[in-house]
């Protein structure tokens, strides 16, 4: 892979969604078949991998990986992909610099999304993670295209959104930046949650968050750090 976490080929994407399937389950960030990732692949700017629909995450294979045009054809794959397609097709469209998605069904950031609460910018590495607080785009039915719409908004100038009564969406320059973002995001989503029971939780510094983002955030979208961004 030229660049890091972006594949080359169709089979390296494979691989790689795979890979972090697992990562998914074994961080409980998805149940079962919940949730989707995916990537673009650098030699086809075309075509998008995606999980495929309702497919356990322990016995995937990286055949079972499904790959469509930006508009959610299918170019190859023998199973269906995710039913929440839109979530992805919609933000590879508007946005050139995403070239990696994660979608998860995890049990802080559904707690939020079913509160309909924003996530202020409580921890640095959160805010290195997805570039400040989040927040939650308004309901809509999964799957839909105007759930994928909604999160337009959300998204302009962050890494994660919560889902209204679902979840989490996650974009990246790489599918491993997505990723950890879904990552930290439910870290975060579960500190605020435990603090919140204790009164009112106190937010770093304006000032402080937007040196935090100059310093691991936003290089990363700039394409200068091959490394994640956890920033301590
Ligand atoms: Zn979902």
């Amino acid at each position: 892979m030229n660049r890091p976490g972006l594949p080359d080929t169709r089979d390296e994407a494979r691989a790689l969604l795979v890979l972090f399937c697992r990562r998914m389950v074994d961080a409980h960030l998805a149940y079962y078949t919940s949730g989707n990732l995916s990537t673009r692949i650098s030699t086809e700017p075309g075509v998008i991998a995606v999980t495929p629909s309702s497919t356990p995450y322990d016995t995937m294979r990286p055949e079972d990986i499904v790959f469509t045009t930006l508009e959610g054809e299918v170019v190859e794959g023998d199973l269906p992909p995710t039913s929440e397609l839109p979530l992805h097709t919609l933000a590879y469209r508007d946005r050139p610099d995403v070239r990696g998605i994660a979608h998860v069904h995890s049990a802080a950031a559904m707690a939020m999304s079913v509160l309909g609460w924003d996530l202020p910018p409580i921890l640095h590495g959160f805010i290195s993670a997805c570039g400040g607080g989040i927040a939650a785009a308004p309901y809509a039915r999964g799957g839909t295209d105007e759930m994928a719409t909604l999160t337009r908004e959300p998204l302009r100038d962050r890494s994660a959104c919560f889902l209204r009564n679902h979840g989490t969406l996650a974009i990246g320059p790489t599918l491993e930046h997505a990723f950890n973002a879904a990552t930290v995001t439910e870290g975060a989503a579960d500190a605020y949650l435990r603090a919140r029971a204790f009164g009112p939780v106190p937010e770093i510094p304006a000032d402080d968050v937007l040196r935090i983002r100059a310093r691991f955030w936003e290089p990363v979208w700039a394409g200068a750090a091959g490394a994640l961004t956890h920033g301590g």
